[in-house]
């Protein structure tokens, strides 16, 4: 199963996208915009930081926010088109994971606007994996390149952006403190993973991840993994040899569900993470509560 294959429908729609675009892009220039500096998200995570530094100085448009929707496989509409129309800034993660901003920027006019490409950005990257936003460093360095954007956009207001700034980065340092507590505590845990996402955590704690790394980047792309990478990861589980399985709860299919269930038949715990910042929630409260629940998983298995 390649739920990413193009097919005709596909280019249909993106052909209607393109003409669909050069009429809203126009209309949107005469239409009333709120306030401040427009900014659009390809993802509520970048949005959440846009307006934890800009405070009110920003209007903040995030595309993907539903945690019940896998990113990996969105796909652009109408609406998304008008809406980057004319926006002052555009940050997206980039490195593959989505492709269907880049696809509508390249069909506007606007040289005036600033693209942050948040994978571009971090500097911690690893093999292919675009998950960057679970390395907190990565984050510190994606809200300062947030930072000079919304400077240049909007100077008279810089000293707020600073100070907002500086708050942000103190709670983010507070994730690195947790993850180096954890670290301390139990690294070398042997653990399962469904996806690439948690290896930019899984590292940092020193976990000792079982699962075929394939086997991850089978799922993060939307195929199958192959017969012997799925028997390999089924029986880390089976064996009780996974002590902990961390899974992705936005990128599932039949197979990781299996996973999860024949976890959950061993009382082997099950730490839920997702792509998306669930709503109510700023990066930083999210990840931490994240944190909370492996770390009791992790504090339950090492009695
Ligand atoms: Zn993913």
């Amino acid at each position: 199963m390649n739920r990413r294959r193009t097919n005709g429908a596909q280019l249909l729609m993106t052909a209607a996208l393109l003409f669909a675009l050069s009429t809203f892009a126009f209309a949107e220039a005469e239409a009333e915009k709120p306030s401040g500096v427009q900014v659009v998200a390809a993802e509520n995570t970048y949005g959440d930081l846009v307006q934890q530094i800009a405070g009110i100085h920003a209007h903040v448009l995030s595309i993907i926010s539903d945690p019940n929707v896998d990113p990996h496989e969105y796909e652009a509409n109408v609406d998304n088109a008008r809406q980057i129309a004319d926006a002052d800034i555009i940050i997206e993660n980039g490195s593959g994971y989505d492709t269907w901003l880049d696809k509508l920027m390249a069909t506007t006019q606007n040289s005036k606007r600033i693209l942050i490409t948040a994978f571009d950005v971090a500097p911690t990257h690893l093999k292919e994996n675009e998950h960057v936003w679970y390395n907190p460093d990565n984050v510190i360095a994606i809200s300062q390149k947030i930072l000079e954007a919304l400077k240049a956009k909007d100077p008279s207001d810089a000293a707020e952006f600073d100070s907002n700034f500086a708050a942000l980065k103190t709670e983010i340092e507070k994730l690195d403190a947790r993850l180096a507590d954890l670290k301390a505590r139990y690294a070398g845990t042997p653990i399962g993973l469904t996806e690439t996402i948690f290896l930019y955590q899984s590292e940092l704690i020193g976990l000792n991840v079982l699962t075929p790394w394939t086997f991850d980047k089978a799922i993060a792309e939307g195929n199958d993994p192959s017969a012997a990478d799925a028997i390999t990861a089924e029986q880390q589980i089976t064996s009780r040899h996974t002590k902990i399985l961390v899974y992705n709860v936005q990128t599932i299919t039949p197979i990781t569900t299996k996973l999860q269930d024949e976890a959950k038949v061993l009382s082997i715990p099950v730490v839920p993470v997702s792509e998306t910042m669930p709503p109510g929630l700023h990066y930083q409260s999210w990840m931490s509560k994240q944190f909370d629940v492996l770390a009791s998983a992790l504090e339950q298995v090492s009695k």
